[in-house]
């Protein structure tokens, strides 16, 4: 990746910049990024837990499920019976604390096929559980008044293993083709970005990742690239339980501006959006500095619970 020399951006081009990003998210057309949930595992009550829809053709496509996905799906107008498939980036619970909350209140809600799940493996595992967990409610829901389908429940878990560093397409139906795309999170032993293409438009999503070549070589030119950020500005020693190895944690795990800025400047997507963004005292203006004294020039913005893009 290019070292940059750019100068620091002013406060203006900044300003600009963010309200040029802010007035375009509001009109998007065609295949259309939602970003239902843009935290962490801190609980911001302004930031649900991670989860992004990418919208087709009024068919919806959600990666993560983060604490809060079915509120979100219904303040963002999109179905509360559940998407086409679900994809999870990988288990950590930030990811995953709305999963129960995907298969139940979608079955509740009215959904009758098995939910399409796709995701590293243990998600067989970690579903199997959720459902013993509830199987008192579920048996209540289908032989008291309720009523409820006995197939609505269901998930139909598709776990994969992409180890090849090109990744591997794990869902193509009807022009919508997503691939998994190897990333790397500390010591998880596996953990995936995703790219989707569509008739009309190329997105990345990165999971949680340091910046890797993988997001590099599949983010090229995409139309939007939706990453996690740290600000690196923040990262130091912390006195509280493990925050000792904070910035060795940090540095394993997750990306900062300065290395997200570099892996834009290379990639040159077309839209970069932060999400998932790991402490955020930080001042979205500093974090999009940052991103841009590394080198990337475009268009790159900081989302917010429900934007479209
Ligand atoms: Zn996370
Ligand atoms: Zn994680």
């Amino acid at each position: 990746m290019p070292k940059s020399n750019r100068k620091k951006s002013s406060p203006i081009i900044v300003a600009r910049t963010v309200a040029l990003a802010r007035a375009k998210r509001r009109k998007p057309s065609g295949t259309t990024v939602v970003m239902l949930g843009t935290g962490m595992p801190r609980p911001d009550p302004e930031c649900f837990g991670p989860a992004t829809a990418v919208v087709y053709d009024g068919r919806v496509f959600l990666f993560d499920a983060g604490s809060g996905v079915v509120r979100r799906m219904a303040a963002a107008g999109l179905s509360v019976r559940g998407p086409e498939a679900t994809f999870i980036t990988h288990l950590h619970s930030d990811h995953t604390l709305g999963y129960p909350d995907l298969i139940l209140t979608t079955w509740v809600m009215g959904r009758r096929t098995p939910l399409q799940a796709y995701g590293p493996v243990g998600l067989k595992k970690m579903t199997k559980h959720i459902l013993a967990a509830w199987d008192e409610d579920i048996h209540v829901r289908i032989e008291g008044l309720e009523h409820q389908t006995t197939t609505g429940y269901k998930v139909a878990v598709h776990e994969f293993d992409v180890s090849d560093a090109s990744g591997g397409v794990v869902y193509e139906k009807d022009g919508v083709r997503i691939t998994a795309i190897p990333v790397i999170h500390g010591c998880w032993k596996q953990a995936y970005g995703f790219r989707i293409d569509t008739p009309d438009r190329s997105i990345v999503i990165s999971g949680d990742t340091v910046p890797t070549n993988t997001i590099l070589e599949s983010s090229r030119g995409v139309d939007v690239l939706v990453h996690e950020v740290y600000p690196e500005s923040q990262v130091a020693p912390e006195v509280r339980i493990g925050g000792k190895t904070w910035p060795s944690y940090m540095r394993e795990f997750h990306t900062s501006d300065i290395e997200l800025g570099l892996l834009a400047a290379e990639a040159q997507p077309k839209l970069l959006v932060l999400h998932h963004i790991v402490r955020h005292e930080e001042d979205d203006d500093e974090l999009l500095e940052s991103i841009r004294d590394a080198g990337f020039e475009g268009e790159v913005v900081v989302a917010k619970d429900l934007d479209r893009f």
